[in-house]
């Protein structure tokens, strides 16, 4: 091995260690009682997020569409030490339900500590043909109901030194094909709360925005879509959700889960002919 190559790597582990030392706590205790919305909390990543906050002693409620998979969810969470799990069906797409939402759980939580923004609406892994009116609902769904949920926390979160968490995805920062539509409104969403980051940290706001960035996770939904067009790894639910809550609850601003996404996303930028080959020849694809 050259010279050079040591030294960049043994530079690589000290930034390592030196990120995992200075990595705030997590305080599960922190959790107890605290008061949680989690959204798209009937399947997926949420439900698995519901029952992580439940097992740590949170008051929840979740929202999705389906009001009798959503009552499962809510036992289950009552069941695994919730101190409270209620429930809101709603649909994103709708232009008061988002608004509907945070006041059920305003209301009957008495405020928020934290709003975890996770449901995306179901669109097909497939080669753009121009359904822009799909564009439009989806970009409804996934991202303006992000902003409007946000808005209408904001005081609440502000009042409670509360965490904003949002969950997006790799394909945010390095997108691949068949999914032009979903890549856009995870776009928007890094945007947007990536502004309002800043925004909040120069008013000295109480309120901190955490952007979890995923890379294919085993949620039912994502493996019936990319089955037989990828082997790319997919990683577990349940843990994607663990590291999710612990980011919101250690005011993270940003979460790499798996931790391979962050080099993944500077490979783009250092290599980006390499990695185009790379992400294009990762699709079973022919015209
Ligand atoms: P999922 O299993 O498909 O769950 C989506 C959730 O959103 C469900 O609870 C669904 O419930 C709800 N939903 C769908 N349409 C809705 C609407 N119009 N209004 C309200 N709720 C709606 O998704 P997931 O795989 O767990 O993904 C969760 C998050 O992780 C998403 O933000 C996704 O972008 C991100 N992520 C996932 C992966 C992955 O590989 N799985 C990778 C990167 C990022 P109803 O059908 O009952 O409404």
């Amino acid at each position: 091995m050259g010279t050079f190559t040591k030294i960049l790597l043994s530079a690589a582990c000290v930034a390592f260690l030196a990120a995992r030392w200075t990595a705030p706590r997590f305080d599960a205790e922190s959790l107890r009682g605290a008061r949680v919305l989690v959204t798209g909390a009937s399947t997926g990543i949420g439900e698995q997020m519901a029952y992580h906050y439940a097992r740590f002693g949170a008051q929840v409620v979740i929202t999705a569409r389906r009001d009798k998979v959503l009552q499962k969810v809510a036992e289950e969470c009552l069941r695994l030490g919730a101190q409270k799990a209620l429930y809101v069906a709603a649909d994103m797409a709708s232009e008061s339900d988002p608004d509907t939402v945070v006041d059920f759980a305003l209301e009957h939580l008495g405020g928020l500590d934290y709003l975890v923004l996770n449901h995306i609406g179901p669109s097909p892994f497939s080669m753009w043909e121009g359904d822009v009116e799909h564009t439009r609902w989806l970009m409804k769904v996934n991202f303006l109901s992000y902003v409007q949920m946000a808005w209408r926390s904001l005081a609440s979160l502000e009042q409670s030194k509360g965490s904003l968490v949002i969950v997006s995805s790799l394909l945010a920062k390095m997108p691949s094909p068949f999914v032009a539509p979903y890549a856009s409104t995870k776009h928007a969403l890094n945007g947007f709360f990536g502004s309002l980051y800043h925004e909040l940290a120069m008013k000295k706001s109480n309120v901190s925005v955490s952007i979890c960035t995923l890379g294919l996770i085993d949620t039912e939904s994502a493996m019936d879509k990319v089955r037989g067009y990828t082997d790319v790894p997919a990683y577990p639910a349940p843990d994607a959700a663990l590291n999710i809550i612990v980011t919101g609850a250690t005011r993270q601003p940003e979460l790499f889960y798996p931790w391979f996404t962050r080099a993944l996303i500077l490979s783009k930028d250092w290599f980006p002919s390499f990695t185009d080959y790379v992400i294009q020849n990762s699709y079973n694809y022919t015209p």
